[in-house]
């Protein structure tokens, strides 16, 4: 299709197609005054108040967002009222208001004091909270102001312009009428991200200043799975895209309807599709979207956003509650996978130059066995109050004496519950991540020692491909359907099935219906992956056969790159009406 227009490429941030009218949401800006004070004290009370209020003001946000069921927004509001209960917080600001300043300065100060230390922080998840604090920030200060923060009310619908969206800005549209969002900065991991997922909206982030420039009211196409925005297009080149876009509505709707049903080839195999979970704000959304488990638990959440380690039975308590939207059901916990670009503040991990490369995954347990002896413990009591069939594996396995390490820890932590008379798991699979070459080239060696491996393509295509993940100057080099890759998976589930285990995947090419064939065709045994995208991929599942998908696999890793390999498995789609 002839393409004359301006187009804006960022980050994918939520999947789909959209098109309509832009409307750019400005954030309010207050003049932040300063002044001497005459009274301390009624000082700290007025920011005290101002708190408050806004304290009730985020309660009502929450509950009118979570009586919606969205869980994610809700432990947004969540967020921002312990951002409020932050003593750290409050002490900076009385401290200030004690050496005179007022009340406003004083708060506004130690908001972005803790706003910049949190940027500095080499996470991605954690840097843009300070979005957040940022936001808390602003609502008190417009209480202090006596200035209420108003939200943009929409009319008609329209594409959601902006620099960065934080929940204050959006909490108040109508989401009925909003069509997508796209911001100028911003990450994956972003509000906006966050939100329009949850609405089932798609998203653009990290456009970049360009989009600054596009005035309110001008016709836009959102591609969400692509990361691009058409702005201002033709006639001809908008009608082809309202037909992508009402296929893929049609095509959407006919996988959600079909989501609850297993996934069976045409050829009357049952493929095992579960969901990647991240805490227990997420967990049902995996079932609701049709998965039959979990196959990958990332367990960070239990120790990010929090000041210490989470205690045994906090950890217990966190586990049983995610176990409970699975029974009898496989949940695949992951032990803690901290490190790279992960980092947990209150561990005091060294700075290191490498990270991705550095003290990250199991290979904690040198030096800090006991957040993994804790796990097993917390683990193996919650799987007895459960009726998931649980099983457990380590992340970022290298060799084999870090299994055998795992293990024998493993081992310890049930000797040590039996002499404590404690209830647990005796019987718990164990496996391991295969996410870093070595190990998927020792396979054979590995799969001797482990019940399971899952394959973690997000890492493994980095340290194949010598790519840094996080880095967006070389993302485009870092394609899970590189044959390089995609000869480690083969000679992964080749080694596992000669010893009798299975295999499952768990990076975002799990997700990706590309490699859906590929996947297949070279016998995996288990697809984990984010929930919304499980009715996508069982859909695409139902209408393949196995022995095509076998030569296709056997193809593909003949071919040259990943270009050469994704124009394969598009023909192949195409072919089959899977693809337009
Ligand atoms: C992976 O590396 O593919 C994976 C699933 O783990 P994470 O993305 O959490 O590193
Ligand atoms: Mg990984």
């Amino acid at each position: 299709m002839m393409q004359d227009h301006l187009v804006l490429t960022g980050i994918p941030a939520a999947p789909g197609l959209a098109h309509g009218k832009t409307l750019f949401l400005k954030q309010q800006e207050f003049d932040v005054p300063q002044f001497d004070i005459e009274d301390v004290d009624q000082e700290i009370q007025r920011m005290h108040f101002a708190c408050e209020e806004a304290q009730v003001e985020i309660v009502g946000l929450k509950d009118s967002v979570g009586s919606r069921a969205k869980g994610d927004e809700a432990a947004i509001f969540e967020a921002h009222k312990m951002i409020l209960e932050d003593v750290a917080l409050i002490d900076r600001a009385e401290k200030a208001i004690h050496q005179g300043t007022n009340a406003e300065k004083a708060w506004i100060d130690a908001i972005e004091f803790f706003a910049q230390m949190m940027e500095q922080i080499p996470d991605e998840t954690l840097s843009s909270r300070a979005v957040d604090i940022r936001d808390v920030g602003r609502r008190v200060l417009g209480h202090l102001l006596g200035v209420k923060m108003f939200g943009t009310a929409l009319e008609t619908p329209a594409i959601i312009l902006g620099q960065d969206l934080a929940p204050s800005d959006t909490a108040g549209l109508d989401k009925n009428l909003v069509l997508a969002f796209c911001t100028a900065s911003g990450g994956p991991t972003s509000h906006t991200a966050i939100l329009a997922k949850a609405f089932g909206l798609p998203a653009v982030v990290g456009i970049g200043e360009q989009l600054l420039s596009v005035s309110d009211g001008t016709l836009v196409l959102v591609d969400g799975d692509k990361g691009e925005v058409h702005v201002d297009p033709s006639d001809e080149f908008l009608t082809a895209f309202i037909a992508r876009e009402e296929a893929a509505t049609v095509k959407l709707a006919v996988a959600r309807e079909a989501a609850q049903s297993p996934a069976v080839t045409a050829d009357g195999e049952h493929v095992e599709v579960v969901a990647n979970v991240g805490g227990v704000v997420d967990a049902p959304l995996g079932i609701k979207n049709g998965a039959e488990g979990v196959g990958l638990f990332r367990t960070e959440f239990l120790y990010l956003d929090r000041k210490s380690m989470p205690t045994e039975d906090e950890q217990i308590e966190a586990y049983v509650s995610v176990f409970s939207n699975y029974p009898g059901m496989p949940v695949v916990v992951r032990l803690l996978d901290i490190g790279g670009d992960k980092v947990i503040p209150y561990l005091n991990l060294p700075q290191e130059l490498n990270p991705f490369l550095g003290w990250r995954g199991i290979r904690m347990l040198d030096g800090a066995d006991e957040i993994f002896s804790h796990q097993f413990r917390a683990l193996l009591q919650a799987g007895a109050q459960s009726d998931v069939d649980l099983k457990i594996m380590a992340p970022m396995v290298s060799g084999l004496a870090e299994v055998r390490a795992a293990k024998a820890l493993l081992v310890k932590a049930k000797d040590e519950l039996a002499a404590e008379g404690k209830t647990f798991l005796t019987n718990v699979e164990f496996g391991i991540m295969v996410e870093v070459p070595s190990a998927a080239l020792l396979a054979d060696r590995l799969a001797k020692e482990v019940d399971f491996f899952s394959i973690g393509t997000n890492d493994l295509t980095q340290y194949t491909l010598a790519v840094d993940r996080t880095n967006s100057r070389v993302a485009h080099l870092a394609n899970s359907l590189n044959p390089a890759v995609l000869a480690l998976i083969k000679h992964t589930i080749d080694c596992a099935h000669a010893e009798g285990k299975w295999v499952g995947l768990c990076g975002e090419l799990a997700g990706e219906p590309l490699a859906t064939p590929i996947l297949l065709g070279m016998g995996l045994d288990e697809f984990s992956m984010s929930p919304a995208r499980v009715p996508v991929i069982k859909q695409v599942m139902r209408e393949l056969h196995q022995d095509d998908c076998q030569r296709l696999a056997a193809k593909v890793l003949t071919l040259s790159d990943d270009a050469e390999v994704i124009q394969a498995c598009q023909a192949f789609l195409s072919e089959r009406g899977l693809m337009d």
